[in-house]
This record gives C-alpha cells, structure tokens and sequence, in this order.
C-alpha cells in the first residue's frame, strides 16, 4: 500500500483513454522502423530531412568518438567545454546570422535556462496559448508574472503589452507550433516587441533545417533575416531535422553572455559528449546542402494535403510536415490509430491535455525519408477507415 493513490490515478486514465503507452523500437529511426519484429510505415517522428540514421552522420559520430572520447566528464564552465562544442557554436551563429550561439543539451533545457535567466518576480511573460509545454514550464519556473494570449491573436497581445506595467516584458512564442503545424507571424511579433520594448523568444523546434533558405528556420523564411532585430532570442532543437540531439539559442552577444553567466540548466549539467557537437557539424552542412530534401518533404506535404482534402475530418491548415487531421473524439481517434496500426502504418493519437479538449486528432508528420508511395497508402487507409467509421 502506497501512502498516495497512484494506482487510482492511474486507473481513472486507464478509463478515459488517456493512458499513454511506449512502443519498443528495435532498430534506428526511420519512415520504417520495427517493433516487436514486425515493420511499420510510421508518420510519427520529428525525422524531418531523414537524417537520424544517414550513413555520414554514422561515420561522423564514430569519428568524434575517436577524436573526443566518449562522455564530457564536466559541465561547460567546468572544463567540459570542448573545441567540438566551441566550433559548432560558431558554426550555428553563423548560419542563424546572429552575433553568438550557445548549446543547451536539449530543447528542453534551453527554454528553461533562456526564460529563467532573462526574467524574473517583476517581469512579465506574454505567452501563446498552444506554445510548447516547456515554455509554460519556463515561464512558471522563472516566477515572472504569465499572460497568456489566445493563440496568434496578435490583437490581445498588443493590448496586453500596452498595459503592462512590468519592468522588463519577454514575448515567448512557438515559430512553428508542435501540435497544429502552424506559422507565427514573426514579422508583427518583432514589431510588437520593438514597440513595447519588449524581447522576443522564438522557439523554431520544428523549423529549423526545415524551413528558410538552407534550412536556415523561419527567421530566413521572412524578410527579418536581413536584419535580424537584437531583440529576437532564436531557440532550436538538432534532435529534430538535424537528426542528432541537443539544441541552441542564438542572440545578441550581450544575451549569450547572460546565458552564460546565469541560465542555470546550462550551468548545473553535464556538457553533452563532444562527438555529438562533431556529428552536428556534419549535420550542418547535409541541412545547407539539402534543398532537395526539402524539395521532397515539400513534394509529400502537397500531395497529403491534396488527397486527404475529402476526408470527413478537416486537415487543419498547415503548410509544414506536422499534419493534424482533427478527429475530435478520444475514441474514435483511438480507433482510427488502432485500425490503422492493424495495417502495419503508425500514426499517432494526440489527445488531452496535450492538446484542448475535442481537437484529439492524427498527428501526421511528414520526412523527406518517405517515398510518394508511402503518402498514397497512408491516405488510402484513411479514406477506407473514414468510410468505415
Ligand atoms: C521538441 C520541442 C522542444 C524540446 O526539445 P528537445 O530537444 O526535444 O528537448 C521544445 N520546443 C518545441 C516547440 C518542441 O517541439
């Protein structure tokens, strides 16, 4: 008997359909991966270039494995920072265009250190309601007052900065949001953060090596990239298109000085093994070198979109790899996940609280590792499932 009622909890989620469960993968990341001995085609990964298991990266990892060893034995201000580290933090300042980069061993992370070292008790956080859970994390853990505006209402969040009183205000915002797909509108968002005096967190998880010329994010997708604002702080993930781990933040030297000196999940952690920081230099160049990847994620994303326009449930309009189809019931997206796993495809369920109640939905994402075939069956499957239904 355990003094709290675990079981009970656990129970009660069991009998709502929200009890998540882990698939074994037995083999690397891929479009097609094996669990229990058996191969799936699967939509379900952030693999968005197909570069978690490309062959270079491979040999580039095994090489930094002989160069660097294997783990960083310290933290960064510890002398855990290695010259693989170091490089590749000019690498990404240089390819963001920003002044100065630092890594953070993951996204996670990142958000944590970026939000709690920049504000603090008399600050205050204007925060889009859909923006990924550790910005909420962020935001709550650096005790700054939370404002929260209804998703991409930019209306709301000018009348909220205009009637903010707080000494220094942080604008922290998905740039491509995780659960719908969809694009922040960066160029309003940096005005409203110039007018307002405020800085501008864009979290690019999802766009980075994706989107922009290069690969480059979102910010090299609009006319910002020219002269990046030294008020936008850029975040991004290299777990995602990169293909490897880890993630970065990219601002004006003064910021990473700050982060430095005072983002706690950089400070009191271990420097992530050097041969990763090797690999992603690699990963880099595959990004910039690969318009053709993007070309064909771009191709996949059309073709989806165009077949899967006469389903029953709507598409929600997203012009990046995550595809959402809203189904709307728990169980019935349970079904439609269920049934489609019968035939061998993977698509994942999204229910509450990951995303607001009746928009549980088909996560669909997208990889350049897909071939067009693998489009068509999966949108043949779910016009039979939707017929069927
Ligand atoms: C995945 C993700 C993160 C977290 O990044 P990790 O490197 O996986 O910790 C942060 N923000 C967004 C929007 C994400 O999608």
């Amino acid at each position: 008997m355990h003094v709290f009622d675990f079981n009970e909890q656990l129970h009660d989620l069991e009998l709502r359909g929200l009890k998540r469960h882990r698939s074994v993968l037995e083999g690397p990341q891929s479009t097609h991966i094996t669990i229990d001995n058996h191969e799936y085609l699967s939509f379900c990964s952030n693999d968005y270039l197909g570069l978690a298991n490309d062959p270079e990266l491979v040999e580039a990892v095994c090489e930094g494995a002989k160069q660097y060893g294997v783990g960083a034995g310290a933290s960064h201000l510890v002398n855990g920072h290695n010259i693989a580290h170091h490089e590749l933090e000019e690498t990404l300042a240089q390819f963001t265009g920003f002044p100065n980069a630092l890594l953070f061993s993951t996204g996670y992370m990142a958000n944590i250190g970026v939000v709690t070292a920049l504000v603090g008790r008399s600050d205050a956080i204007f925060a889009d309601k859909l923006n990924h859970a550790s910005l909420n994390d962020a935001a709550i853990l650096s005790r700054a007052q939370l404002i929260r505006y209804p998703h991409l209402d930019l209306a709301v969040l000018e009348h909220r900065l205009a009637n903010s009183r707080a000494k220094r205000k942080l604008i922290i915002t998905d740039a491509v949001f995780s659960m719908d797909g969809d694009i922040a509108p960066v160029e309003a968002l940096t005005y409203l953060s110039e007018k307002y005096r405020a800085m501008l967190v864009l979290d690019d998880a999802h766009g980075f090596g994706v989107l922009g010329s290069k690969g480059r994010g979102l910010l090299f997708a609009t006319e910002i990239a020219k002269q990046h604002s030294s008020n936008i702080i850029y975040m991004a993930t290299l777990g995602k298109a990169a293909g490897v781990f880890g993630a970065f933040v990219a601002a004006s030297n003064e910021v990473i000085e700050t982060l430095i000196q005072s983002a706690r999940s950089y400070i009191y952690t271990t420097a992530t093994p050097p041969l990763l920081s090797h690999a992603l230099k690699k990963s880099l160049k595959l990004i910039a070198q690969g318009d053709w990847r993007r070309k064909k994620l771009m191709r996949h994303i059309q073709l989806l979109k165009e077949k899967l326009q006469t389903l029953p449930w709507p598409l929600l309009p997203s012009s990046t790899p995550i595809q959402p189809v809203i189904v709307g019931d728990v169980r019935e997206v349970v079904r439609v996940s269920q049934a489609l796993k019968a035939r061998d495809i993977l698509v994942p369920a999204i229910r509450p609280p990951t995303v607001p109640t009746g928009t549980t939905r088909l996560r669909i994402s997208l990889s350049a590792g897909h071939q067009e075939a693998d489009i068509l069956r999966l949108a043949e499957e779910l016009h039979k499932l939707a017929e069927a239904g």
